[in-house]
């Protein structure tokens, strides 16, 4: 089976139950929005952007769990902002799960790391010397860490934690390989320490998903030689969606950036061209998200908006009419009920490629379609998508191990070093120092090519002084 069977038949009780009820709209996932601060200010975000006035707003955790018990979703995804800076997130996640939800906690993993030494340091027993050994021998915990969580005491050991569990998967942001994430998340390292956080959490027994974006000028061959190389990782599962041109993004591309916006998100038919081989990802690696939604995104399918499947809750309540958009006229309502009431669902959403609001016209998110392929009533669909889920899990892609994934930073290339590399040619060339399980220097995979929209882009960057540019 592809996925845990007890999420599985979670999900599709739900469903059944709603149907013989005959709910019209219910909620399937919520993405929970218990906050929008973030460490990192990722290109092409729209929260940070649209939000950028309440950045120190959260929502008190007991209206995170109302919000969560009020629309009733089988699934749980934390966002934000980044939910581990939310003060309350373990709470906030034991909560969930003694509601009995499925949780995904989206992160861009940079305290990943500091969350799992908690977890350590709480249920430390002698029975973890083996994982702590082997964490501390792959340099993902080090010598002064283990010890501080050997010898834990007091309220370390008392500390609400996050448990590894069959029903919460870490859920981490990846754009690319190395040299591309760096540039898209506007951080050196952050790459990096999202492996390292994956890595530990796989060794701790954790579920690990990971989510990506895709843009304009994003390659597709490196997107499936990211997914190799997190096969090899043993990563459970991941999500992909063609990146939505949120109107704050847009605003902030061109203001900060100097950018043209239809140089980096996508048109409907160029997602339909990015996502042709798709279903052929699907059998290679485990992809979430139906059949159906893929052949939508192929453009072998058309399927209608059901974004009140996905709704979203954050520090102003309940987002109308989804994910990606709010409407000025709806703005945010106090109950999930209350919007769906007043929401006119059929003025969103494209239907035989004609657009019923100007603003939907390019987006094909799984927020407002994944839902359609999932909940769709036609036989066919439901044959697809029960043989896809109960298809065997697809194997590890042995070409992983060769896939040059530290292309960027960790070689001396990231942004940094790529504006030095224009004073100082010889770094041009670095190759790999990426080491595991003590085997160096793997061998090169093909190149990625670096488009020049990455390039012009990277030119901003250091024109507005974002990077450092020192001579040698
Ligand atoms: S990590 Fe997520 S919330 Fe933070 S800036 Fe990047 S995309 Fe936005
Ligand atoms: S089509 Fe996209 S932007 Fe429009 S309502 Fe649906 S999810 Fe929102």
């Amino acid at each position: 089976m592809r996925f845990p069977l007890a999420l599985t038949l979670k999900i599709a009780s739900h469903i059944t139950k709603q149907r013989l009820k005959r709910v019209p709209r219910f909620a399937m996932v919520l993405q929970l929005e218990p906050l929008h601060t973030c460490n990192l200010t990722c290109t092409g975000c729209g929260r940070i952007r649209e939000y950028s006035t309440s950045l120190k707003d959260m929502v008190p955790i007991e209206k995170c769990l109302e919000a969560a018990a009020d629309c009733d979703a089988p699934m749980v995804s934390i966002c934000g902002g980044e939910p581990l800076i939310y003060p309350k997130i373990e709470e906030l996640v034991a909560g969930l799960t003694e509601q009995g939800r499925i949780i995904y906690i989206c992160t861009n993993g940079m305290f990943m790391r500091k969350k799992m030494r908690d977890y350590m340091a709480a249920h430390y027993t002698a029975a973890m010397e083996p994982q702590l050994a082997r964490l501390v021998a792959e340099q993902l915990v080090t010598e002064k860490e283990a010890e501080a969580i050997r010898t834990a005491e007091g309220a370390a050991k008392q500390k609400v934690v996050i448990l590894p569990s069959q029903w919460m998967y870490w859920n981490v942001h990846l754009d690319g390989l190395e040299y591309t994430h760096d540039l898209i998340v506007e951080r050196e390292g952050v790459f990096k320490e999202c492996i390292a956080a994956i890595r530990m959490a796989k060794i701790l027994g954790y579920q690990v998903a990971t989510n990506t974006t895709i843009y304009k000028e994003t390659e597709m061959a490196e997107i499936e030689q990211m997914f190799q190389y997190l096969s090899c990782l043993e990563v459970d599962g991941h999500t992909i969606s063609p990146g939505y041109d949120y109107d704050a993004a847009k605003k902030d591309m061109v203001k900060r950036l100097g950018k043209d916006p239809k140089d980096f998100f996508l048109t409907r038919d160029l997602t339909r061209e990015k996502f042709k081989d798709i279903e052929k990802w699907g059998e290679m690696f485990t992809l979430f998200g139906t059949p159906v939604y893929h052949r939508f995104l192929a453009g072998k399918r058309q399927l209608t908006c059901s974004a009140w499947a996905i709704p979203t809750f954050n520090v102003k309540g309940w987002k109308a009419p989804c994910y990606v958009m709010t409407d000025e006229k709806l703005g945010h309502f106090e109950r999930y009920q209350q919007m769906l009431d007043t929401v006119q669902w059929d003025k969103y959403g494209v239907v035989n490629d004609v657009a019923r609001d100007p603003r939907c016209e390019n987006c094909m998110m799984h927020c407002g379609y994944e839902p359609s392929g999932a909940m769709s009533s036609k036989l066919s669909d439901t044959w697809l998508n029960l043989k896809f889920n109960f298809s065997s899990r697809p194997k590890k892609v042995v070409a992983g191990e060769k896939v040059l994934a530290f292309n960027g930073f960790s070689v001396g290339k990231g942004h940094l070093a790529e504006a030095k590399s224009t004073v100082n040619k010889a770094l041009a060339g670095a190759r790999s120092v990426y080491q595991r399980n003590g085997d160096h220097d793997h061998a090169p995979a093909t190149a990625i090519p670096v488009s020049s929209q990455r390039d012009e882009l990277l030119a901003k960057l250091r024109e507005n002084g974002r990077i450092e540019v020192k001579p040698e």
